[in-house]
């Protein structure tokens, strides 16, 4: 099949690049391939880069430029955030929750033999109960939260507010994976006083993979997580990846840029798609919380059919890209975790569906026919 008759309902695992974005980043291989460190022109003149593009994002997100530390990506941004405060500040309890992604629950659970690993609850929405994170929280002062602002399979919104009152309240530091939203939703670090770290990934807002950044409120005071050189006021050896870096700060201030429109439009082709999914099978499920989630994902759980196991593979047959889970699950056919977690794990077909401002309404009425072939 011609890869333009394909149809990409999969944003929440990557999203495309954007020519601005590519153009943006073609010097980066061409003629300004010095390595940052060194000190002769060709570094001097990468270094630049590297500094023009922190300065750009601090100034999206409203933060200090030496507070962003660029990664290889959210994966080790989550690692880089939970064994860094662990390590350095004495913590003696990590607080989660069991819908995270796993790049978190991993590095949580590597990390059991120097803290206590709790979980907060959540409910069968996959809302978190802030009844019982504050006993948390009160039980186990100094502690290290991390959550997530936007849960990839679901879509669930985390209000960071009212967690951040309690981080305040019990003098916890709070680590936000915020990989879903950065490029979404406009964040404003000033006014997240209470949030300390936060995670984010450029290939989530059309940018390139492979680069992300944690962002680290000064005076936190971390040892490093990567040793080798001194990049990155020695918190993350390793040459920076100059033009991932680049080419996710053009994919930011692209986002920003255009952040209402992309979000309005957005958020039509979901309402619309969602009614239309509802008119044709009646009796399906939305997994997650309907009112506090994210624009671009919906969850849905199909009513059993004898195509159910393989629905998201027929679909791709069929030229649609969807995700029968997270990204990171797909492929393994485990059943999610977050679906386990929030008791919706019942053998149903379940499809993430996440959009993105590239998608059409002709796509989702193409793909909405297609099931409905299916599973006639
Ligand atoms: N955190 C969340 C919420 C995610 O959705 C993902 C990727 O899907 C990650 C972390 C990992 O990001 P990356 O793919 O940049 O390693």
């Amino acid at each position: 099949m011609d890869i333009k008759n394909r149809i990409y309902i999969d944003n929440a695992a990557s999203t495309q690049l954007l020519p601005e974005v590519v153009d943006s980043m073609l010097p980066f291989f061409n003629s300004t391939f010095g390595n940052p460190s060194s000190t002769h022109f060709f570094g001097r003149e990468a270094k630049s880069a590297i500094e023009i593009s922190r300065k750009k994002i601090a100034t999206l997100l409203n933060s200090a430029p030496n507070e962003i530390y660029f990664t290889s990506g959210g994966t080790e941004s989550n690692n880089m955030a939970l064994r860094m405060v662990v390590e350095s500040l004495n913590i003696k309890t990590l607080i989660t929750s069991p819908i995270e992604h796993h790049s978190v629950l991993q590095t949580a659970e590597s990390l059991t033999d120097i803290v206590d690993l709790l979980f907060v609850k959540v409910d069968e929405n996959g809302t978190i109960d802030f009844n019982d994170l504050e006993e948390l929280l009160k039980n186990n002062p100094k502690s290290l939260l991390s959550l997530m602002h936007a849960n990839n399979e679901i879509g669930n919104l985390l209000d960071i507010d009212k967690a951040s009152e309690l981080v305040e309240k019990y003098n916890a530091v709070f680590h936000v994976d915020a990989v879903q939203t950065v490029g979404h939703y406009k964040v404003d670090l000033q006014k997240l006083k209470n949030v300390h770290l936060m995670s984010a990934s450029s290939h989530k807002f059309h940018g390139p993979k492979g680069v992300g950044f944690l962002f680290i409120r000064k005076g936190l005071n971390l040892k490093s997580f990567i040793k080798g050189g001194a990049q990155e006021r020695k918190l993350r050896a390793g040459t920076e990846n100059i033009s991932g870096i680049v080419g996710m700060t053009k994919a930011l201030e692209l986002a920003y840029k255009d952040l209402n429109n992309r979000k309005t439009y957005i958020e039509g082709l979901k309402k619309q798609f969602s009614s239309n999914l509802n008119d044709a099978f009646p009796t399906l499920r939305i997994n997650g919380e309907k009112g506090q989630s994210l624009y671009s994902v919906l969850n849905i759980s199909f009513p059993k059919h004898q195509i159910s196991d393989m629905l998201s593979f027929s679909l791709d047959v069929n030229g649609i890209a969807v995700s029968s889970g997270s990204a990171c699950a797909s492929g393994s056919n485990e059943v999610s975790h977050v679906l386990k977690a929030i008791g919706k794990n019942d053998g149903r077909p379940t499809v993430r569906f996440s959009f993105s401002f590239l998608n059409t309404q002709d796509e989702l009425t193409t793909t909405i026919n297609v099931l409905k072939s299916l599973m006639k």
